[in-house]
């Protein structure tokens, strides 16, 4: 018979986890593997709250396996190294986001891009090398291999950075890797959530003019005055989004829902690049004749590599991005996540693990 999550490892662990559809959230005793010599033990400090661990939770994508303790968003302490670890010791500040791993031989892996590999493994929700279901940061502990720990910055403010480690990579990368980080460009984010309100800072420290587009009007003031953007476009208002026509090089799209795409290609210039990174449930209607007549692109992005992301984080710490959070107990996520649902959060949850979560 197969072993229960508690009993499968060694090593009691405790978190939060989601038991059914219902994506209720309530304590879980699980057990996580010993320190292997190629691991790192950590002790989760804080962790951000994505809108995928909701996604996950309600089974949106239809493959979730419960119970599911998300989290990929985590800062910890290395609290035990395995004998062949080099980068980490005891004590360090260090990351985790979304993958724990890869097959680190094909050619998406051995060219630093392990979050394309066939065979990458989530930091929650898959299937570990060992046959167990892999669990995440809104946990006491976790054990990971090296090579999928991040060095956390020293001036980073650990409570407030952990989004960095999937909000922030997964906007980074793709203004970097589409050529839309050039001073000058004119760039637009779509959904004023946790990714966009830090892909506005980083396309804002890359020197770009940025562009929100957003369903939240509320959010407007805050996002010129406060996140730095220089206009704001209300996706809604037929009027806006025509006086906004031809004027964008990119746009990162984050929204988490169904949406027109047609409004979003229009704000583009020729040959302008429209990336999404949001994962609605649902396919998007693609109009194919406004791509056709000015050579525009539509493209996804997932994540970033293991090196990239230690880039994001170390150009985060030089030029000061931060994202703007709430700092929540363990007790508050089924609340959190209400208020997700509802883009009620300005503009991530971070839980603060080491103080609000203990033993049942
Ligand atoms: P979030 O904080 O909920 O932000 C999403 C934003 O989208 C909302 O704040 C809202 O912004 C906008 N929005 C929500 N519903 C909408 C609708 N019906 N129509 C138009 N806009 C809507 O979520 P997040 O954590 O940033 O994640 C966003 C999405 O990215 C999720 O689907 C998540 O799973 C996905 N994701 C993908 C990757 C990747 O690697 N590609 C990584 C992480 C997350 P406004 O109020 O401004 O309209
Ligand atoms: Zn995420």
């Amino acid at each position: 018979m197969a072993k229960s999550p508690e009993t499968e490892h060694p090593l009691k662990a405790f978190g939060w986890g989601a038991r059914d559809t219902s994506g209720v959230f309530s304590p879980v005793k699980f057990s996580r593997r010993e320190t292997g010599e190629r691991d790192v033990q950590l002790k989760v400090l804080y962790c951000g709250i994505c809108h995928t661990d909701l996604h996950m939770a309600r089974n949106d994508w239809g493959f979730t396996q419960y119970p599911l303790i998300p989290g990929h968003e985590m800062v910890g302490e290395v609290t035990e190294i395995g004998s062949k670890v080099t980068k980490f010791k005891v004590g360090d500040k260090v990351g985790v986001g979304c993958l724990v791993g890869s097959c680190r031989q094909c050619d998406q892996c051995t060219n630093d891009l392990e979050n394309y590999c066939s065979n990458l493994i989530w930091t929650y929700g898959s299937v570990y090398t060992d046959g167990t279901l892999a669990h995440g940061g809104y946990s006491n502990f976790i054990v990971v291999d090296e090579h999928f720990v991040v060095r956390w910055p020293e001036n980073l403010p650990i409570e407030i950075g952990s989004p960095l480690l999937c909000a922030g990579i997964t906007t980074y990368s793709p203004l970097r890797y589409f050529g839309l980080d050039k001073p000058g460009m004119n760039i637009g984010v779509v959904g004023l959530g946790g990714l966009g309100h830090v892909a506005v800072k980083f396309a804002k420290a890359f020197g770009t003019k940025v562009t929100v587009i957003s369903t939240s009007i509320n959010k407007k003031k805050e996002a010129i005055e406060k996140l730095g953007a220089d206009s704001f476009l209300v996706s809604r208002d037929p009027e806006e989004m025509k006086a906004g026509a031809g004027t964008l090089d990119g746009i990162i799209d984050t929204v988490a829902a169904t949406h027109p795409l047609l409004p979003l290609i229009s704000l583009l210039k020729p040959h302008g690049k429209l990336v999404l990174v949001g994962a609605p449930d649902k396919p998007l209607e693609l109009p194919v004749f406004p791509l056709i007549s000015s050579r525009k692109i539509i493209a996804g992005s997932g994540i970033g590599g293991m090196k990239e992301t230690q880039e994001m984080l170390d150009f985060a710490a030089k030029h000061n991005i931060l994202p703007d959070v709430e700092i929540i107990p363990i007790d508050y996520v089924n609340t959190a996540m209400d208020r997700l649902a509802k883009s009620d959060v300005k503009y991530r949850f971070v839980i603060d693990i080491a103080k609000s979560l203990k033993a049942e």
